[in-house]
This record gives C-alpha cells, sequence and structure tokens, in this order.
C-alpha cells in the first residue's frame, strides 16, 4: 500500500504547488477551493485530503478550506456522439477487463461498443483527472 501512499502525496503536492503559485502570482487570499478527483484516477480521497491538510499548513494557504469529491468518469461515442455512464458501459465486463480499462482508459474501445449505435469509437470524457476548481479568494 505504500506506493499508493506515495501517490497520493504526488498529487497533493501538484494541486498545493499549483495554489501556492497561484496565490503568489496574484497577492490573493485563498478562502477555499475544490478538489475533483476522476473516478479513474483511482486515488483514495481520505488519504488525498489528508495530505494537502498536511502539505498546506506550511503555506499561504493554511488557513483555506477545502473539499475533495470524485467525479464519475462517461464515455462519448465519436460516431452517434451518446454520451454513456462509464460504470453503465462497463456493466458487461468481467474484473480484468474493467482492470484495464482504468489503467488505461483510452483502450475503452477493444472492450465494449456503444449501446445505441454499436461503434467501437468510444472516448473518456471526464473522470480522468485531477482538478483544482472554484478557487474562492
Ligand atoms: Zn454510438
Amino acid at each position: 500500500m505504500y506506493s499508493w501512499v506515495m501517490h497520493e502525496f504526488l498529487v497533493a503536492g501538484g494541486v498545493v504547488e499549483s495554489l501556492v503559485k497561484y496565490v503568489s502570482e496574484s497577492g490573493r487570499v485563498v478562502k477555499s477551493f475544490r478538489v475533483v478527483v476522476g473516478e479513474l484516477s483511482m486515488l483514495d480521497i481520505e488519504t488525498l485530503s489528508n495530505a494537502i491538510k498536511t502539505l498546506i499548513t506550511q503555506t499561504a494557504l493554511r488557513n483555506a478550506v477545502f473539499t475533495v469529491e470524485v467525479e464519475p468518469a462517461s464515455i462519448v461515442c465519436g460516431t452517434c456522439l451518446s454520451k454513456m455512464s462509464f460504470n453503465e458501459a462497463m456493466a458487461g465486463l468481467n474484473t480484468d477487463a474493467k482492470e484495464v480499462i482504468h489503467f488505461i482508459p483510452d483502450l475503452v474501445g477493444c472492450y465494449i461498443s456503444c449501446v445505441k449505435c454499436g461503434s467501437v469509437d468510444l472516448k473518456v470524457v471526464s473522470g480522468r483527472w485531477v482538478e483544482v476548481r472554484d478557487v474562492v479568494t
């Protein structure tokens, strides 16, 4: 489990670093921010939240309040443009396939096809990234 904790700390470090940069460039005081974590990033929300909490104590962000939330992943068909939730699209797959897609979402079209038109031109459009949103100053 150690490597996963390291991973969360790396991500937390990136989040805090970008906010510290924003603070020093803008001269503003950050009151609050939201961290949105894509479902597919497979980060542990509690560990990530604790890591951010620890890291900001040494920065100008120490008084900021923040939330960490999960964003569900969704898939869009490149042929008919219909949108599917990731869980819905993955429902029929076995655990091995699910794991591969979790690690390499771009392979999603190798395992499933569009529920509407059958196309395998599928793209994961949300739930892959970690983003800082709604920074209130
Ligand atoms: Zn389609």
